[in-house]
């Protein structure tokens, strides 16, 4: 059976180790920090409760799903008999470097290593480890259970089957895959961004409320959801992170809203403090 470990138990790692176990994967799920690790633990028990409730995973696949998963604050119990690590940790290059030099050291030579970043370089990642053939980018979506797509972003020395592989994945993770050449930000998070920002800019300016907003992206133009509302979701501090990439790499139109920023130093990040551009219970 194959063997994932997934690394940043936050948002997006809880959201991958559910679908991971779910179809049959033996996962483990690490953290460094224990409390977000006993969180993402909740959070996944309680949707498969809710999924097995409302008819759409069965009491079987839940316990199968429970027996697959095992939660460790311990990295290298988690990824030394791993055949594939997805990090899922902050969006800043210096500590994705770190965990993925980390990584190489503690992982068998088949290994595969992928990030989830959602705008950042898999070859420049990969090219701190001594196997950049096997590192690659598979950017999945927030809420992981719900959303369809995984990007799938290669390297400068990504080798075909590790493309091939992470799109094999993937597809046994019951998603769809695009394959992307390396470019900041991929297809979504660059176009993403740049909505969002403009959204955030409308509302720095008066031009309308966050609700006026959200209600015309989805009524007007037909998103499912309103761009801020998203960025809420997505949560304000990594919204802000992959904003400043794209500035850097892409240039000035990716320049972050003064307002996202604000709401980030005031620690109202979103649906995961409870207050953002919106308030959540
Ligand atoms: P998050 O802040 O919710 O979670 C990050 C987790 O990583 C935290 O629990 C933190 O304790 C843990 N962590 C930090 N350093 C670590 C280390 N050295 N070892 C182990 N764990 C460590 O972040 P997130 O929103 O889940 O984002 C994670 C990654 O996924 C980022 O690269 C982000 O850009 C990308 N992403 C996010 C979204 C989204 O909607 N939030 C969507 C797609 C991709």
């Amino acid at each position: 059976m194959t063997k994932i470990a997934v690394i940043g138990s936050g948002t997006m790692g809880r959201g991958i180790a559910y679908i991971a176990a779910l179809n049959g994967f033996t996962v483990a799920l690490h953290d460094i920090n224990k409390e977000s690790l006993k969180n993402a633990e909740k959070y996944i028990y309680d949707e498969w409760a809710k999924s097995e409730q409302r008819g759409f995973i069965t009491k079987d696949d839940m316990e199968k799903g429970e027996s697959n998963l095992n939660f460790s604050s311990n990295m290298k119990e988690c990824v030394e008999d791993a055949d594939l690590v997805i990090e899922a940790v902050l969006e800043i290059m210096d500590v994705k470097i770190k965990v993925f030099k980390e990584l190489d050291q503690l992982c068998p030579p088949h290994t595969i290593l992928a990030t989830n970043t959602s705008t950042m370089s898999p070859t420049e990642i990969g090219a701190q480890t001594s196997r950049s053939d096997k590192v690659i980018a598979m950017h999945f979506f927030n809420p992981v259970h719900k959303m369809k797509l995984i990007e799938v972003i290669k390297g400068l020395d990504t080798s075909e089957e590790t493309v091939e592989y992470a799109k094999d994945i993937g597809k046994q993770m019951k998603k769809e895959i695009v394959e992307v050449n390396e470019f900041p930000g991929f297809i979504t998070s660059r176009m993403n961004c740049l909505i969002g920002n403009e959204a955030m800019n409308m509302l720095m300016e008066g031009v309308a409320s966050a609700e006026d907003i959200d209600k015309s992206i989805k009524l007007g133009l037909n998103h499912p959801m309103g761009p801020l509302e998203l960025a809420d979701i997505v949560g304000l501090d990594t919204r802000l992170r992959n904003m400043e990439y794209l500035h850097q790499t892409l240039g000035e139109k990716y320049r972050p809203c003064p307002l996202l920023t604000k709401y980030v130093k005031a620690g109202k990040l979103g649906v995961k403090t409870g207050s953002g551009f919106f308030y959540y219970k």
